[in-house]
């Protein structure tokens, strides 16, 4: 087997370390936070002079159709957070694939070289290109 140059380690090392950030977005939840600020119908409530009542709530789509659901003050948080999760993963997924493409590219020109000079490739790990 090649020596694992400090290059091809830190490649790998960051991509290990993105893979296992994916982990952590396990309550992603894919959504908006919408402030809600409504009137509730009772005569004599301070809506009526104003000051409406505020809520927040999440929206999404579902095959196509705008969906909300009101969320409890004390899940706010954790309704914040899930949405936080979802765009995290979705950075990490990018992330992750930026790299996979740089390293797929890198290793589809190894490949060419190596059949160019009619030697076979001695490197069996996929996606340890070197160099850019
Ligand atoms: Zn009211």
């Amino acid at each position: 087997m090649k020596p694992i140059t400090g290059k091809q380690t830190e490649k790998r090392r960051q991509r290990n370390n993105l893979a296992k950030e994916l982990g952590k977005c396990g309550r992603l939840m894919k959504g908006s936070l919408t402030q809600i600020r409504r009137r509730c119908g009772k005569s004599q409530c301070r809506c009526m002079r104003g000051q409406l009542h505020e809520s927040l709530a999440i929206t999404y789509k579902k095959d196509g159709k705008s969906c909300l659901i009101h969320i409890p003050k004390d899940l706010h948080t954790q309704a914040q957070e899930a949405i936080e999760d979802y765009h995290k993963l979705k950075n990490l997924v990018e992330q992750i694939s930026g790299l996979n493409v740089k390293a797929f590219k890198d290793l589809a020109r190894t490949q060419r070289t190596a059949k160019k000079s009619q030697t076979k490739s001695s490197d069996p790990i996929p996606f340890s290109g070197e160099g850019q």
